[in-house]
C-alpha cells in the first residue's frame, strides 16, 4: 500500500513520550524531581492536529507529573501513564474511540513500542529510533526525537490529507 493511501484515513495519532516527544534524556535534581524537555513545534503541531478535528494521545510506560502538565496545556485528553504493555492500553484506547486500526498512527522508538507499531495503519519512528522499528514503520521522521518528529509527522499527514493549507489559513491567516 502506498503512503499517501495509509495517512487518508488517519484520525488518530497515538504517540510514545520519552525518545520521542523528547530526546529520551531523564534528568532527575537533587530531590529526585524530574525534568524533561519539550520541543515547541510538536506543540504547535499537536494544536493543529486537534483543530483539524483528529485527535491525539500518550502511551508512555513510564509516569511523571510534568508529561501530564504539558498534555494539559496541549488540551490532550488521552494520556495513559505508567502503561508498560502498549498494545493492550492502545486497542483498548482505539476500541473506546470507536475507531479501527487503519484510522491509526503510532511513533515510537523502542522496543517497548513494536507490539502496537506493528498493528496500526501507519507506523511511525524517529531518525534515531531503534533499528528494529525503523525495520517496521512506514514512516521514519528526518527529526529525532524531542526535535519536531511529531510535528514533521502531524505535518506530512495533513499534507497527504490536504488540510495543511486550509489550517494555516483559518488559524494563522496565512
Ligand atoms: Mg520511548
Amino acid at each position: 500500500m502506498k503512503i499517501d493511501q495509509r495517512m487518508q484515513p488517519i484520525r488518530l495519532i497515538l504517540s510514545d513520550v520519552d525518545g520521542v516527544l523528547t530526546n529520551g534524556d531523564l534528568s532527575f535534581d537533587n530531590q529526585g524531581i524530574e525534568s524533561k524537555t519539550f520541543h515547541v513545534r510538536d506543540g504547535m503541531g499537536i494544536k493543529l492536529w486537534q483543530r483539524s478535528g483528529h485527535q491525539f494521545g500518550i502511551i508512555t510506560a513510564r509516569s511523571s507529573h510534568i508529561v501530564k502538565i504539558r498534555m494539559v496545556e496541549l488540551g490532550v485528553e488521552i494520556v495513559r501513564q505508567g502503561s508498560e504493555s502498549k498494545l493492550p492500553v492502545g486497542l483498548q484506547v482505539i476500541e473506546e474511540l470507536g475507531l479501527t486500526l487503519n484510522q491509526v498512527c503510532y511513533i515510537g522508538d523502542d522496543l517497548s513500542d513494536l507490539s502496537l507499531l506493528s498493528r496500526v495503519g501507519l507506523a511511525a519512528t524517529v531518525a534515531d529510533g531503534a533499528a528494529e522499528l525503523k525495520s517496521v514503520a512506514h514512516i521514519t521522521t528526518t527529526a529525532k526525537g524531542g526535535s519536531g518528529a511529531v510535528r514533521e509527522l502531524i505535518e506530512l499527514i495533513l499534507k497527504s490529507q490536504n488540510r495543511w493549507q486550509e489550517l494555516l489559513q483559518t488559524h494563522y491567516g496565512i
